[in-house]
């Protein structure tokens, strides 16, 4: 039988609709919520993805501004922009896309974001506090993949969830949160032997690698639930996952397009984030 199709797209409008209404009732109570998203230099993707998101923000009535900044920007000058933006009241999230320039030390500039506006969640204090189990900012990625397998209904706590990558931003959150939902968690990655004798037995598997289609169907459990976070150009210029799609989708029992599943998700927890943020500072 073939598997279930995640729809990110139609989750994520979903989700947005409700923070529309918040962002609604944050206004009532004298709160527009803000969020600048900070880019510097060129990188197309990064410019697709940072319009992508300001545009999301401002749908729902989030004030959102764009710091663009050329490519050569010296390191100094970005940590000044961060350091305004910490202070500026109106600004409740801040987000600084990634990769920066090559003269700029990119984990000091994530670590010079106030924690509570790091709408990201990339901050060392707010991946701390996911390890610890303690309240903070939780990565967008691994939040939708998150808000995808419990939209399904998939059971989490008790299964084995295996998870391909260990980056800061995806692989090693998303394990965490699988965690603290009590599934069992292997993480998998590049110096891993044999890795489908492990992924073959994930009740659910999230694949965050930059490989396109690594994940082949002999690699899978029949019925897993499989998400997709990779996002990889190929030659012909498409987009394609890790996931082999049209070979997962026949054994696996859910399964995320790309594009369509956990993108759209990242964006709408971003904004989540954001609201969140808001609602903090303007706690009575
Ligand atoms: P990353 O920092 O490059 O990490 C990739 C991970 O995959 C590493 O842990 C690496 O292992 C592992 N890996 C590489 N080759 C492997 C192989 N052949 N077998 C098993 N593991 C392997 O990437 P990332 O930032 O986590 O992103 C992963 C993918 O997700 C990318 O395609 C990215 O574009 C996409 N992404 C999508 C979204 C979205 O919103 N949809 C958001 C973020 C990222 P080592 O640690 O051993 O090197």
């Amino acid at each position: 039988m073939a598997a279930q199709i995640l729809d990110g797209k139609s989750l994520a409008a979903a989700t947005r609709a409700v923070l529309k209404d918040r962002v609604a009732a944050l206004v009532q109570r004298g709160v527009r919520p803000g969020l600048t998203v900070v880019i510097a230099g060129d990188d197309p993707a990064s410019k697709v993805y940072v319009r992508n998101k300001t545009v999301a923000a401002r749908e729902i009535g989030v004030r959102s501004e764009l710091v663009e900044l050329p490519g050569t920007v010296a390191e100094k000058d970005l940590l000044e922009r961060v350091a305004a933006l910490n202070v500026d009241r109106e600004v409740h999230g801040i987000l600084v896309q990634l990769p920066l320039p090559r003269q700029i030390n990119a984990a000091r500039v994530l670590e010079s974001i106030a924690p509570a506006k790091d709408v990201d969640g990339f901050h060392e204090a707010n991946l701390g506090a996911l390890m610890a189990g303690r309240p903070g900012v939780v990565p967008c990625t691994p939040l939708g993949c998150m808000r995808l397998i419990e939209h399904a209904g998939v059971q989490i706590a008790g299964r084995h969830a295996v998870v391909i990558g260990r980056s800061n931003i995806v692989g090693k959150p998303v394990a965490h949160l699988l965690l603290q939902k009590d599934a069992t968690v292997t993480i998998c990655h590049s110096k891993t032997p044999k890795i489908e004798s492990i992924t073959r037995q994930a009740d659910i598997l999230v694949a965050a690698v930059g490989r396109a289609k690594l994940v082949t169907a002999e690699m899978v459990k029949p019925g897993a639930c499989v998400i997709d976070v990779g996002v990889n150009r190929l030659p012909d210029g498409k987009l394609a996952g890790d996931v082999d799609f049209e070979s997962v989708k026949h054994v696996a029992g859910w399964i995320t397009p790309v594009p369509g599943g956990v993108g759209p998700m990242t964006i709408a927890m971003l904004l989540e984030n954001c609201l969140g943020a808001a609602a903090r500072k303007s706690a009575p």
